[in-house]
């Protein structure tokens, strides 16, 4: 990084709190109380995020008598689902290219579903009166070199072939600038509908509100310790009581899963994010971005930016850092150095903004998995299910995991359990130091590509044909 250029992005980051920006909202509720002695009931859902939240919402829609629990280790939305960049996608595979790759056959039924997903998210904003800034504006793709035109343009046209090209809108360099306007933009690919912007933080404590109307009983600061099998059910221990439920869904993330064998397919990978303070109007003006899309370049290292409600700009991505052993940490929350990177990287896209300060800076982090996108699975005979691995696109997807978990614990056989995506496993990621050493080189090789015009050498085709891959 040039000096001067180090200098600004240092200077832009003097006053930027340390925290999630979503999570500091004085609207923020309490938590509540933890579990106290035995509480039995049809469905236990461990977990706090949007990922348990779902579960425990559609399990009382689909039944209503249903009696449901849901146990969360600290307070509801804290981890990713509190902080993350608000990309609400339909993409139920980490994007198109990579559901392409993985499930061609079914691919079209794979979108199918997902539009119907965020569709429902959005009729649960509108029916449960979620105040969370949900706006469905869509995203752009941008472009910031030649070779990722030529990749914009072949995407679309295979998106096209497959009859999938609704909504979806290919912008020239002026088209794309009258939007957003960066130097650093050639060109991009609008997906109009298949993308919400929203709050995070906010939907997490609306969906817990909502759980609550329906009857959930929700406990905070109650992590499940263990998971044994009990008479025709399961119970699970907490640290001042015990819960036995008839079935237990878990939807814990990146964190070590209550069920052992499944810890292998997920790694944490730190993802991080700046938020600007509120642009001035005549700020905004110099952007443009009267439609409000969320955006994000198209390297292997990508950025991902946004605006809020109130005219901040959300900065984040380009870092995906793997701590060595795989453990999540607070320690790893913060990253002064990516810091930097990325307000360096900010000043480069929106040079007309010298002078922005950041108000937060703050990270977290996503549960990778091989291939990119959520698997699903049972144990203890079908009493237990579990989603994870959603990879930095789990906003919109973890609701379509809660309605898998909710299909696999009714041993019903529905659309979502037929598609191979859900029948089938990815890859576990090796233990160390193979794993370190593995993403290591293809985190290497993938900023190698970056910087050779997309070019990917031996070791990602190798991976490529082998179904394997590093992504946040
Ligand atoms: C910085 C960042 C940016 C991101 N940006 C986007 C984005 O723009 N768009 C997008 O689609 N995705 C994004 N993601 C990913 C997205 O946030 C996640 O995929 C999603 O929130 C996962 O939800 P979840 O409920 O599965 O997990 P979490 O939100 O992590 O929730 C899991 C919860 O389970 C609890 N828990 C774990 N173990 C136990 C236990 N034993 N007992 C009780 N509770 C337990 C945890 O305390 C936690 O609250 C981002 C992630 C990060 C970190």
């Amino acid at each position: 990084m040039a000096p001067v250029a180090m200098r600004l992005a240092a200077q832009s980051l003097s006053d930027a709190q340390p925290v999630p920006f979503w999570l500091e909202d004085p609207g923020k509720p309490g938590a509540l109380p933890a579990l106290t002695g035995t509480e039995k009931c049809d469905l236990l859902v461990v977990g706090g995020g949007y990922s348990g939240l779902w579960t425990a919402l559609l399990a009382k829609e689909r039944d209503p008598a249903r009696d449901v629990v849901l146990i969360e280790g600290r307070e509801v939305g804290w981890a990713a689902s509190g902080r993350n960049g608000g990309f609400c996608a339909a993409s139920l595979t980490h994007g198109f290219g990579n559901g392409l790759a993985r499930w061609p056959g079914e691919l079209p039924k794979l979108e199918e579903l997902g539009e119907r997903n965020l569709d429902g998210i959005e009729e649960a904003v509108a029916r449960y009166s979620l105040d969370c800034d949900f706006e469905r504006t869509g995203e752009i793709d941008v472009a910031t070199e030649p070779y990722q035109l030529d990749e914009l343009h072949e995407m679309y046209e295979e998106i096209e072939r497959l009859g999938l090209a609704d909504g979806l809108e290919l912008l020239d360099r002026d088209a794309v600038r009258a939007e957003v306007d960066s130097p650093t933009f050639l060109g991009g690919l609008w997906d109009r509908r298949g993308v919400a912007m929203l709050n995070p933080a906010k939907l997490a404590w609306g969906l817990k509100r909502a759980c609550l109307d329906l009857g959930v009983r929700v406990y905070e600061n109650t992590p499940g310790l263990d998971l044994v099998s009990a008479g025709a059910g399961m119970g699970v221990r907490t640290p001042y009581g015990r819960v036995l439920a008839r079935r237990v869904a878990l939807g814990t993330n990146v964190f070590p899963s209550l069920v052992k064998r499944v810890r292998a397919y997920t790694v944490p990978v730190y993802d991080y994010a700046l938020m600007t303070e509120p642009l001035s109007a005549e700020q905004l003006a110099s952007v443009g971005w009267k439609n409000r899309q969320g955006l994000g370049d198209s390297a292997n290292q990508f950025h991902y930016f946004r605006i809020t409600a109130d005219h901040r700009i959300l900065w984040g991505g380009y870092d995906a850092i793997y701590p060595f052993g795989g453990k999540v940490s607070a320690e790893m929350d913060h990253r002064p150095e990516t810091y930097l990177k990325l307000a360096e990287h900010f000043f480069r896209c929106f040079p007309q903004l010298e002078g922005l300060r950041f108000s937060h800076a703050w990270g977290g982090a996503i549960d990778t998995c091989s291939r990119f996108s959520a698997f699903f699975g049972t144990a203890y005979q079908g009493k237990v299910a579990y989603a994870a691995g959603f990879t930095g696109l789990g906003v919109g997807a973890t609701r379509f995991g809660g309605d898998v978990m909710l299909d696999l614990l009714a041993g019903e056989r529905t659309e979502r359990t037929e598609l191979e995506m859900v029948r089938r496993k990815p890859l576990p990621f090796p233990p160390e130091p193979i794993a370190w050493a593995g993403i290591g080189i293809t985190k290497w090789a993938m900023a190698r590509a970056d910087e050779n015009g997309g070019r990917r050498n031996l070791w990602l085709k190798t991976m490529d044909r082998m179904g394997l891959g590093f992504d946040s």
